[in-house]
């Protein structure tokens, strides 16, 4: 394992893990982990993702009886993240312009590993600490949503998987899916356009009477996408739409969604003819619930300490969309999102600076230390 965070990110980066693919990667930080006193285990949950390896944890018995603190970040990257070539400048690291970086999210990874080991060679006293690095997370938020969360003895954790280092977000909305299946009747276009009902049309009334974007402060919805008909001279018997809505309140989130449905149920109620029905299947699917920590929590003040102690000054906020946390929180952990320096994601433009590099491991370092003190 390299010893400076540069060459230890610069290392991680070049191995390929796309999404699904995480077993190289898994097993080079099985290795430094172990070799770092860790004990490591692998859950199965790429039996239910079809990837290759499950999330990887991490146990450091640590110094203290405390319980456990946890750090998470994902293993794997966007597309296209294979081939990475990492180019040092001046004050930065980038791809070489044809892929992702990859920051998002082993600067993560980076610097939580580099954090304990630099904090163990100082013969600080550390509490236990364990680590999950999750696969999938950028296709649906796979690997925490089958987590063995027995394997988990945390009660709170962070989640290193956000832009500026001491940003913290302590909120973030539920997720609902839903897709709609408009059935008309076909006729040909040209002969007998009487005869069909348009399920296009039909499509097009319901989704002008169905609420969309902002609803309100904690509440969003989009229809966005829309696939349907064969041929221009065919009246089309079948459309679909795919929406989604987010709020932080689940009531309106039901709501909201509800409002959408019975938009399209009412619409093809009213088309219905004597000898035809139109009809709309619905199906529904929660991506992740949503979750909100008081700025009063311990986990929060501790966070604010240390960013103090850093001179770094960023009020929490609240996100609007899903990460690992909320499956975390969803499952008794309460979890924050963190910054670590990441810039431009998801783009081949990706990049981090040294400098928040090396600042996201001092962070890390900071709220070990302030833990323990406890
Ligand atoms: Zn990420």
């Amino acid at each position: 394992m390299q010893e400076s965070i540069v060459d230890y990110f610069m290392e991680l980066v070049k191995i390929d893990s796309e999404s699904k693919q995480e077993k190289q990667i898994a097993l080079k930080l099985q290795t430094d982990l172990e070799e770092m006193g860790a004990r490591v285990e692998f859950d199965d949950a790429h039996s239910k993702t079809g990837g290759e390896i499950g999330n990887l944890y991490a146990y450091f018995d640590g110094d203290t009886c405390q319980s456990p603190i946890l750090f998470c970040s994902h293993l794997d990257t966007v597309v296209p993240g294979t081939g990475v070539k990492p180019q040092l400048k001046e004050d930065r690291i980038t791809s070489d312009g044809t892929t992702v970086l990859g920051a998002d999210d082993k600067s993560g990874i980076a610097q939580v590993i580099s954090a304990i080991k630099e904090l163990q060679q100082s013969g600080e006293k550390l509490p236990p600490i364990e680590l999950l690095f999750t696969i999938s997370e950028e296709i649906g938020l796979l690997g925490s949503r089958y987590a063995d969360y027995a394997k988990l003895h945390a009660k709170f954790g962070y989640a290193l998987d956000a832009h500026y280092i001491g940003d913290l977000t302590i909120g973030a909305p539920s997720e609902k899916s839903i897709k709609l299946t408009v059935h008309g009747k076909e006729a040909h276009a040209g002969m007998a356009p009487e005869k069909g009902i348009s399920a296009i049309r039909l499509a097009a009334e319901a989704i002008l009477a169905a609420p969309q974007g902002r609803i309100d402060e904690q509440t969003t919805c989009n229809i966005g996408i829309i696939s349907g008909g064969v041929a221009t001279n065919i009246v089309p018997n079948k459309v679909e739409i795919k929406a989604e809505v987010r709020s932080h309140d689940d009531d309106k989130l039901a709501n909201t969604t509800q409002k959408i449905i019975d938009s399209f149920k009412d619409t093809v109620k009213k088309h219905k003819t004597e000898n035809f029905e139109p009809t709309v299947d619905v199906e529904l699917g929660q991506r992740y619930r949503s979750f909100r920590i008081s700025e009063e929590e311990e986990m929060v003040k501790l966070a604010l300490r240390v960013n103090k102690k850093l001179g770094i000054d960023i009020k929490p906020s609240v996100g609007g969309g899903g990460s690992d946390a909320n499956n975390f929180n969803e499952h008794g952990i309460k979890a924050v999102i963190a910054g670590t320096g990441m810039r431009s994601v998801h783009t081949t433009e990706e990049f981090i600076l040294l400098e928040d590099l090396k600042k996201g491991k001092e962070w890390v370092k900071e709220i070990i230390k302030e833990y323990a003190k406890d």
